[in-house]
């Protein structure tokens, strides 16, 4: 069973429990739209390259379509019609004025050199221009895309139409980009998990927290984690893991993925990325791919807190397993909220020309991630569910409310 079943399950129990009529389950079935490509390119041998290419629009009862942009071989229609769902209730969990989308193209992008990777994401670009735009669709980055392909879409979209930075977030500084926009997921990550170390009167001091996945969200998220006093013990990359159970010395590893290479390359005691998942810690990261948390490995995890950073990376099984075994987990849609709610402002910024201190940045996310935290944990307490539900309840039930206001989705 796949996490895409336990997202459509959460969904219906979460429909279940605010009683929401059918037709607006029906709405939040179905996507507003869904668009695939063919994103053809010449190579730099002269060959031709051909990679499909997807944008869902989910809903946008509470405003612009909002998400990511994945470049990964896993991508296809399904895959991002089911991330788009998420973003959805995310961005209502957060309460930033934004519906839910998602997009990719279905490639490695580590394959192509750098102008082939420009070619394909300006193609891509100018086929998705007739439905982005700065009130109606606003990519952001996600597996495999970065703060350049980001600059390349919003150059690509600016030719087409006017020079529009809040086309797509996720810019580097100094062309758009907000400071702070870069970390927000990872810091997000970390903020969402004090509120909950708070609410159980413990603190993150000398907590021990294994990484999976040591890109954009769970580099930031362990370097900052550190920074407030846990213990990192291993992360990992596509390549593998590393391990060091008195704490990692982060900064060379860091340096490491930065040069282009990986965690394993720095001669650190090796671990795979499935044994980092079941290794003696407190908190266990997922930050990379979906469904790495599952039946086969669920009864083995050590840790009591899971904090989601990647989206979907527990399935429902491992899910029911966590939960016999009393582990909390953090879900998704709260726990990865810094991105968007990152991206919201950089978005506003772009639009009112006008830029923010990091720290005014930084402490407006902890607040509204710490305000999202408290409701998901209130309603979990009052309604004796899991937190997951909690968050499925509020998201869904901000975007039913929009939609039974407006009449549409
Ligand atoms: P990224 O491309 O920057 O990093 C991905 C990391 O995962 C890399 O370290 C890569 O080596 C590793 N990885 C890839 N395949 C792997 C595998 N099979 N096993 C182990 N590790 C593997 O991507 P990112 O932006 O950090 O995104 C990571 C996750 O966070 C995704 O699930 C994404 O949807 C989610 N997310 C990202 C953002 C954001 O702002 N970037 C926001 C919300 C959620």
């Amino acid at each position: 069973m796949t996490s895409i079943t336990s997202v459509r399950r959460s969904v219906d129990d979460a429909a279940e429990l605010l009683q929401l009529p059918d037709e607006i389950r029906a709405v939040l079935e179905i996507s507003k739209r869904e668009m695939t490509v063919q994103v053809p390119i010449p190579r730099d041998d002269g060959s031709l390259l051909v990679a499909s290419g997807y944008r869902v629009q989910h809903n946008r009862a509470r405003g612009p379509f909002k998400g990511g942009v994945r470049f990964h071989p896993d991508v296809d229609i399904d895959e991002t019609r089911e991330l788009a769902r998420l973003m959805t209730w995310k961005t209502a969990l957060v309460d930033v004025p934004f519906g839910g989308a998602k997009g990719g193209i279905q490639i490695d992008p580590g394959q192509l050199s750098r102008g082939e990777l420009e070619r394909l994401t300006r193609r891509f670009t100018e086929m998705l221009s007739p439905v982005i735009g700065v009130f109606d669709d606003i990519p952001a980055p996600d597996i495999g895309t970065d703060p350049q392909v980001m600059t390349w879409m919003m150059d690509e979209y600016s030719n087409l139409d006017r020079y529009s930075p809040a086309v797509v977030t996720g810019k580097p500084e100094g062309l758009g980009g907000a400071a702070g926009r870069d970390s927000a997921t990872g810091r997000g990550g970390v903020d969402v998990l004090e509120a909950h170390l708070a609410a159980e009167y413990r603190t993150i001091d000398g907590l021990r927290i294994a990484v999976q996945g040591f890109g954009n969200v769970g580099s930031w998220l362990a370097v900052e984690a550190q920074r407030r006093g846990a213990v990192v013990v291993a992360v990992s990359d596509i390549e593998g893991g590393v391990h060091d159970p008195t704490g990692l010395e982060l900064d060379s590893l860091v340096r490491a993925v930065a040069a282009g290479g990986s965690v394993v390359d720095t001669g650190l005691e090796r671990l795979t990325n499935n044994e980092l998942l079941t290794i003696d810690c407190d908190v266990v990261v997922p930050a990379a791919l979906g469904d790495v948390l599952s039946a086969s490995n669920a009864p083995d995890v050590k840790a009591s807190i899971v904090v989601e950073a990647a989206n979907s990376p527990t399935t429902e099984d491992a899910d029911r397993i966590f939960a016999e075994r009393g582990i909390t987990v953090i879900p998704d849609i709260l726990a990865n909220a810094g991105g968007v709610t990152g991206s919201y402002f950089e978005w506003t910024q772009n639009i009112q020309q006008f830029t923010w201190p990091r720290d005014r940045f930084d402490k407006e996310l902890e607040v509204r991630l710490g305000s999202a935290y408290e409701a998901t944990r209130t309603l979990a307490v009052e309604k004796a569910i899991d937190l997951r539900l909690a968050a499925y309840c509020i998201g869904i039930g901000r975007v039913a409310a929009a939609i039974q206001l407006r009449g549409h989705g």
